[in-house]
């Protein structure tokens, strides 16, 4: 079957790999979607493959990522084929998979936080992904999808928007707040959707106009780019100088975290999620003195996930409308292109 390997520099090649097979417990899905996530870009695409092992990302210093292995880690499909011992899927159902598998007996696992498990396994890290026709999957991964939600909406969930709606439920908004919200790629804008869905109102800022009419167009009361305008002091200014109740930071970048940690109020929450970088923070004024609550967010559990999908089908929250690029496998060196460009 055809898949696609990463050689570093930006560069990725598609090969012919073995046919997968189910063993038990497993299922083998023929993908119909599969998201990129800023992960894929930042930790697998960009970098050379001598930095790799220059600069162990954070990632790589808990399991590495394995050599050889098919990304992608935002699968979603058909099951064609299951494994010895699988029973509560069928072939021709619709799945998405939660990307982490664990040993599905220590605590993390068992409260569907395989994210948290010491032999995590992750689709397109340490296991074959879902830049490819067909993939295995762990039968207990898959979450079946219901008819109103596409695969594009279950690839979505399994990585980018399950991140954005944990996060959202650590910062819980509710209506009547204002939710500042900085950096607006495939996450951020899902925050956007799952910030305005509470009732909050929602300030998304990002420096590229086209992620910033996107965040409009789904729903956020204001925007602003941070490279033409003081963010922190237009969050202030509406807000009657309080600040915004909840920030949460998608970006990853030093300015996006500061930022949000500047933005928010006396007693106000942020959620730290965009990867990467390091940030100087000044304890005392930035978080100290405002009382402030600071949540790391890291993806989503498979219960969360599974949650999402069910809100998916029973509210019509217009998620796939943050999906502005769809691109068949064959043209996968193109979306890598244009997902690296930002836009
Ligand atoms: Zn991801
Ligand atoms: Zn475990």
């Amino acid at each position: 079957m055809r898949a696609i390997r990463f050689l570093g520099d930006r560069r990725v090649e598609a090969f012919e790999a073995p046919e997968p097979r189910p063993a038990a417990g497993e299922v083998v899905i023929a993908m119909r979607a599969a998201g990129i996530c800023g992960s894929d870009l930042g930790f697998l695409y960009r970098p050379s493959p001598a930095a790799a092992s220059e600069a162990p990302s954070a990632y790589d210093r808990w399991i590495p990522n394995a050599a050889g292995v098919i990304p992608g880690h935002e699968p979603a499909g058909v099951v064609v084929e299951l494994g010895p011992g699988v029973h509560h899927l069928a072939v021709g159902d619709r799945v998405a998979c939660y990307h982490i598998t664990g040993c599905n007996e220590c605590r993390a696992c068992r409260a569907g936080w395989m994210l948290h498990c010491r032999t995590y396994r992750s689709y397109g890290w340490q296991r074959d992904g879902a830049f490819a026709e067909r993939m295995v999957a762990d039968a207990k991964s898959c979450i079946r999808l219901p008819e109103s939600v596409s695969f594009v909406d279950g690839a979505y969930c399994a990585c980018g928007a399950g991140t954005a709606f944990q996060a959202t439920k650590r910062g819980a908004p509710t209506g009547g707040e204002t939710v500042a919200i900085f950096g607006l790629g495939g996450v951020g804008l899902a925050g956007v959707l799952f910030a305005k869905a509470a009732g909050a109102r929602v300030i998304a800022v990002d420096p590229i106009a086209m992620r910033r009419d996107l965040a409009g167009s789904l729903g956020a009361d204001e925007t602003i780019d941070p490279l033409t305008a003081n963010a922190v002091e237009i969050i202030y200014d509406l807000t009657e100088g309080e600040g915004a109740h909840l920030s949460i930071d998608y970006s990853g970048s030093s300015a996006g975290r500061l930022a949000a940690l500047d933005c928010a109020r006396v007693w106000g929450r942020s959620v730290f999620v965009g990867e990467r970088n390091l940030t100087t923070i000044d304890p005392s004024p930035q978080i100290l003195h405002k009382q402030l609550t600071l949540h790391g967010s890291w993806v989503c559990s498979w219960p969360v996930m599974d949650e999402l999908v069910q809100l998916l089908a029973c509210d019509a929250l217009p998620l796939e409308n943050a999906v502005t690029h769809r691109f068949p496998l064959e043209r996968i060196n193109e979306a890598f292109r244009v997902a690296d460009s930002g836009e």
